[in-house]
């Protein structure tokens, strides 16, 4: 395991002369990120500016156009460089900043380099190093994506003497109006299909073929797909969602043309290792359409309603339908169950004891479906507090408007924002202010490295 722990801080850490107390205390406030848009081979962009409000363009790299562009993703907590060919010359691009109380920008690797435990997690970097062991992206596809694949870890670390892949999950946003075909994704290979049959659709380029090869799921809102490394995919045209994964941008693309007839690089295709590595990547299994459902779609889970707290949740209740979900199948109230039972869990929710319905954690991905990293959903209907694990989190606004209260302080939060919230945290108060709950996605690192 020693050989895996990475330091990024050897290569990328640029120690800013006189700013480091200043970068160690932050570790004890949320760290707001600023809108880190990255260039992709496709087009897109517009659904995240809408959804995020005003951009702020004069942060790093290129401003980008209001718009469809080809900077459709926006990397949230990022450690990771984008591999761009030809785009070499913007040295940090895909690198998460923070804005400093002196206006000035620095990365977030440059933060966590100034205190590693105390962002990440003593645990955490004992682990894996000073390394956040993850990424997340938000995407917005205005053309469909090439048909493509990601490496396992054994590959990863065969080929690009890397300890990790890319096993990737996806919850989606939403979707655009007024695409060709109602959004969707292709994932998996239909029954039938084998190496052979796949490599000759490649070498022949034909498209279409691949494209009948695999399964097309259209795409609902609140929907999570878990994209095991080596399983063939693309997302479809239309498709807006948040991407979470291993902490790698390795890609290897069948198509050798985007859907809108620009050329892909051959380098862009197989990372540099050729043409027949990417057959090797792929998992040859086949699924039927139910088969592949079971496999990817992942459900909610309703033991986490366990960690939930509604006090006396049963007078003064909006919407009963809500309620529901916050109570045990035996239909008692899992507020009581919480507080009287011990369940090993270090992180909990607590209301504010007024009787009405404050909130609902919800467990989307855990060490059941995968053990590269996990998510939650936070249902935010008035006010609630969150003990956390002494592990970093990604937060990332989905929907509402509210405040987020940490020791005495308190700052106001948005749909689209995202924040890096330090290991060091010990809990934290969100509250919403709009009519309809705020929803938070919560993003968690891998537990342990396997
Ligand atoms: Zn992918």
């Amino acid at each position: 395991m020693g050989s895996l722990v990475m330091n990024n801080c050897e290569s990328g850490y640029d120690e800013i002369p006189g700013k480091d107390d200043l970068l160690k205390g932050l570790a004890c406030q949320p760290l707001f990120l600023l809108p880190n848009r990255v260039w992709r081979t496709y087009s897109g962009g517009k659904m995240i500016e809408k959804w995020q409000g005003a951009p702020d363009s004069s942060v790093g790299g290129e401003p980008f156009t209001k718009g469809d562009d080809r900077f459709p993703e926006d990397w949230v907590g990022s450690v990771v460089r984008a591999t761009n060919i030809g785009r070499e010359y913007v040295t940090d691009e895909g690198l998460s900043k923070v804005r400093l109380e002196d206006g000035s920008v620095v990365t977030l690797q440059q933060v966590i380099c100034s205190n590693p435990a105390a962002y990440l997690g003593q645990a955490h970097v004992e682990m894996f190093g000073v390394t956040t062991a993850l990424l997340v992206k938000v995407l917005d596809a205005a053309e469909r994506l090439t048909i493509q694949v990601h490496p396992d870890q054994e590959f990863a670390k065969i080929h690009f003497d890397s300890p990790f892949g890319k096993t990737e999950a996806w919850y989606v946003l939403g979707a655009r109006d007024g695409t060709e075909e109602p959004p969707s994704v292709l994932l998996g290979f239909k029954p039938g299909v084998t190496r052979e049959m796949w490599r000759t659709l490649f070498e022949k380029q034909d498209v279409q073929g691949m494209i009948n090869a695999l399964h097309r799921i259209p795409v609902e809102e609140g929907q999570v797909f878990l994209i095991e490394a080596g399983a063939p995919h693309a997302i479809g045209e239309g498709c807006f969602l948040i991407e979470i994964q291993e902490p790698t941008d390795y890609t290897f693309r069948v198509e050798k043309m985007t859907p809108r007839g620009e050329v892909i690089p051959d380098r862009a295709c197989h990372q540099g290792l050729g043409f027949d590595s990417i057959f090797e990547s792929f998992h040859y299994d086949t699924y039927c359409y139910e088969e592949v459902c079971e496999r990817f779609l992942l459900k909610p889970r309703e033991k986490a309603t366990d960690r939930v707290v509604t006090r006396g949740a049963s007078s003064s209740i909006p919407d009963q339908d809500k309620v529901e979900n916050c109570t045990h199948e035996d239909g008692k109230n899992a507020s009581h169950d919480w507080m009287q039972g011990d369940t090993g869990d270090k992180r909990r929710v607590d209301g504010d004891n007024n009787k009405i319905f404050n909130g609902q954690l919800v467990t989307l991905i855990d060490e059941h479906d995968t053990r590269r990293f996990g998510m939650e959903r936070l249902t935010v209907h008035k006010s609630v507090t969150v003990q956390r694990a002494s592990e970093f989190e990604l937060a990332i606004i989905v929907k509402g408007t509210g405040a987020i209260m940490w020791d005495t302080e308190s700052a106001a939060i948005a749909q689209g924002q995202s924040i890096f919230l330090p290991a060091y945290l010990p809990k934290l108060t969100w509250t919403c202010d709009s009519s309809e709950p705020m929803t938070v996605l919560l993003c968690h690192p891998p537990k342990s490295i396997i």
